[in-house]
C-alpha cells in the first residue's frame, strides 16, 4: 500500500471549464471526472459543477429516455447523470450547489428583480444571467473550499442555448485570466468509407469557441482511435494550441481508465503549468489497478435488469439506468467476477410472458430499478413471481420493492385487485399509497422537486440479511419517491414469507423488505446505485451479486 499523501493547499481559487465539440455523448462528463480524480490525486481539493442549459428548473420533471438517469445528491437535488460520475470518480458526495440548469438560474435572477433586488437597474441577459451563474460557481467552490472548481458546460458549443454560459466564463476569466482555463472536448470521425481520421469538425468547433471569445487551453480528442502526431500538429496549427496540448482520447475497454490514459498524455502536467499550482507527483496506481481488474475477469455474472426506459427509435440506450448499471459492475468486480448485464423490456414480457423462461435461463439474478407510471407494470410483475417461485436472486430497488409487494399481496396474499394507488387509485387493497405529505402536493399539481428525496437515516432489523451485509444498525440512504408501503398491511406481509427489515427511526416507513425463504429476495425503497462507487461497492448491491455468483 502506497502511504496516502496529504492534501497540498494552495489558497487560490481556479477553475477549470470544460465545453463540448462537434456532438455530444462522447464522455464529456467521465472526461470531466476523470481530470478531477487526476488533480485530487495530486492533492488538490477539488469539485465539480455541472450546468445543464435546459429550462427545467431540475432534472426531476425530465423523461429518462430524453436524459438519463435522474441522480439525486444527498441534499435531494434531481440533478443530472454527470454528479454521479463526479461523485463516484472524486469519490466525494457532491451537493444542490453543484448543480445548476438554465431555469434554475433565471428563477433566481427573476425572484431578485422582483423584490427589487437589482435596486431599479433594468435587468438583463448580459451580464445579469452571467454573474448569477459566476456567483453560484464560486459559492460551490467556497463551500468545499476548493484549489479547484471543474464546470462542465451541458451541450456543444455553437448552441445557442450556452451562450450564456460561455459568457459567464468569459467574464470569470477576463477577471482572473490566470485561474481560468477552458478545455474543449472534441470528436474525430473516422468515416467508414474513407477509413481516415477528419479532424475539421473540431477546427470549425474551435473557431466556434474563438467567436464567444473563448480560446482553448487544451483539447481533449475523442475518436475511436488515439491522435496521431501528424494531426495533433495540424490542430495546434489550426487552432491555436500547442501540441501537447492535444490530448489523444480513445476509446477505452472501461471508463476507470480514462484517468490512466489522461495521466499518460500529461493532462494533469498541463493543466498545473497553466495554473501554476502547487502539488504531489501524479498517482494513478489505484485506477490503473481498478482498469486491470476491470479486464482480467473471465467468470461472467449475468443479471437481468427489467426495465422500460431503453428505447429510442431504433437505438437502445440504457443511460436511464447509469447508477445502477456502475454499481452492479463495482460489485461484481470486488467478486472477480465479469458482470453481463441483459435488458429486459418489461412491455415485451407483458405482452409475451412465456417467454420469461427461456429470458430466465442464462440468467443468475433478476434487478428491478425504480420506475413510475403504468406502463410495462404487469411485465414487471410477471417477471417478480417468476424469480420468487424459481428462487432466482431477486433485487428490487423503489418501484421494484413497490412492485415486490404488489405481487406478493396478489399472488401469497391473494388480494388480486392489490395495486399502489399510482397505478389504481380505487383499488380495494392499497398496498401502495401515496405518502401523507404528498397528498398536498398532488392536488395542487406541484410535481417538480417534491418528492421524498434526498438522504435519509433507516434502522435495520437485527439479525435481517441486509442487516448481515451492512454490518452497522443504522444507515443513510438517498431516496426519490411519492409512494410508500402501506402500513395497514404488515401483518399479513409477515405471514406470507416477506418482513420488513429497514424502516424509517420511527419506524413508520419502511425501507427495506425481504423474504428469508429465499437465496436472496431483498427491495429497498432507497436508491443504493447512488452510493456505490468503483472502490467501495454498495452493501446489498454486493450482496445481491454474491447471491448471483452462487445461482449460478
Ligand atoms: N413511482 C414510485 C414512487 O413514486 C417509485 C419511484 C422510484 O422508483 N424512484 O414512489
Amino acid at each position: 500500500m502506497q502511504k496516502p499523501k496529504g492534501e497540498i493547499r494552495n489558497k487560490r481559487r481556479t477553475y477549470i471549464f470544460v465545453v463540448g465539440g462537434v456532438m455530444s455523448g462522447v464522455g464529456k462528463g467521465i472526461a470531466t471526472a476523470s481530470i478531477g480524480a487526476l488533480l485530487k490525486s495530486r492533492g488538490l481539493k477539488v469539485t465539480a459543477v455541472k450546468i445543464d442549459p435546459y429550462l427545467n428548473v431540475d432534472s426531476g420533471t425530465l423523461n429518462p429516455i430524453e436524459h438519463g438517469e435522474v441522480f439525486v445528491t444527498k441534499d435531494g437535488l434531481e440533478t443530472d447523470q454527470d454528479l454521479g460520475n463526479y461523485e463516484r470518480f472524486l469519490d466525494e458526495d457532491l451537493t444542490r450547489s453543484n448543480y445548476m440548469t438554465t431555469g434554475a438560474v433565471y428563477s433566481s435572477v427573476i425572484n431578485r428583480e422582483r423584490t427589487l433586488g437589482y435596486g431599479g437597474k433594468t435587468v438583463e441577459a448580459v451580464p445579469h444571467i452571467p454573474l448569477e451563474v459566476i456567483s453560484r460557481i464560486e459559492k460551490a467552490a467556497e463551500l468545499t473550499d476548493a484549489d479547484l472548481t471543474l464546470v462542465e458546460i451541458g451541450g456543444t458549443v455553437g448552441e445557442y442555448q450556452n451562450v450564456l454560459y460561455l459568457e459567464a466564463c468569459r467574464m470569470m476569466r477576463l477577471k482572473n485570466p490566470k485561474d481560468v482555463l477552458v478545455v474543449l472536448v472534441s470528436y474525430l470521425p473516422v468515416p467508414g468509407s474513407l477509413g481516415e481520421m477528419k479532424s475539421k469538425p473540431t477546427q470549425y468547433a474551435v473557431r466556434t469557441l474563438n467567436g464567444t471569445g473563448l480560446q482553448p487551453d487544451l483539447l481533449i480528442c475523442r475518436a475511436t482511435h488515439p491522435i496521431d502526431q501528424i494531426r495533433k500538429e495540424k490542430l495546434s496549427i489550426n487552432c491555436n494550441v500547442q501540441p501537447e496540448d492535444v490530448i489523444a482520447a480513445p476509446d477505452v475497454p472501461t471508463i476507470y481508465e480514462v484517468p490512466v490514459r489522461f495521466r499518460n498524455e500529461k493532462v494533469s502536467q498541463r493543466i498545473i503549468e497553466k495554473l501554476g499550482l502547487k502539488v504531489h507527483p501524479s498517482d494513478v496506481t489505484k485506477w490503473k489497478k481498478l482498469s486491470e481488474q476491470v479486464q482480467k475477469q473471465e467468470k461472467p455474472v449475468r443479471i437481468g435488469i427489467v426495465g422500460k426506459y431503453f428505447s429510442t427509435g431504433d437505438f437502445t440506450l440504457s443511460d436511464a439506468y447509469l447508477s445502477v448499471i456502475e454499481a452492479l459492475k463495482h460489485a461484481a468486480w470486488h467478486i472477480k467476477r465479469k458482470p453481463e448485464l441483459v435488458w429486459l423490456n418489461s412491455e415485451d414480457i407483458e405482452r409475451n410472458p412465456a417467454t420469461l423462461k427461456t429470458i430466465t435461463k442464462d440468467l443468475d439474478g433478476i434487478l428491478i430499478p425504480g420506475g413510475f407510471g403504468t406502463r410495462g407494470i404487469e411485465g414487471k410483475l410477471m417477471a417478480i413471481k417468476y424469480v420468487r417461485e424459481q428462487k432466482i436472486p431477486y433485487f428490487g430497488i423503489c418501484y421494484g420493492m413497490q412492485l415486490a409487494m404488489v405481487e406478493t399481496a396478489r399472488n401469497l396474499i391473494g388480494w388480486k385487485d392489490a395495486n399502489t394507488t399510482e397505478i389504481d387509485a380505487k383499488t380495494t387493497h392499497p398496498v401502495i399509497h401515496l405518502m401523507n405529505e404528498q397528498e398536498e402536493k398532488m392536488k395542487d399539481k406541484s410535481y417538480g422537486g417534491s418528492m421524498r428525496l434526498g438522504e435519509f437515516p433507516c434502522v435495520l432489523t437485527k439479525g435481517s440479511q441486509a442487516q448481515k451485509l451492512y454490518r452497522v444498525k443504522q444507515i443513510l440512504e438517498r431516496h426519490r419517491h411519492r409512494y410508500e408501503a402501506n402500513p395497514q398491511y404488515k401483518v399479513e406481509f409477515e405471514k406470507s414469507g416477506m418482513y420488513v427489515s429497514g424502516t424509517s427511526p420511527d419506524g413508520h416507513l419502511a425501507e427495506i423488505i425481504e423474504r428469508p425463504d429465499h437465496p436472496f429476495f431483498v427491495a429497498c425503497q432507497f436508491h443504493p446505485e447512488f452510493l456505490s462507487r468503483p472502490f467501495r461497492p454498495h452493501p446489498l448491491f454486493l450482496g445481491f451479486l454474491q447471491a448471483a455468483a452462487k445461482h449460478r
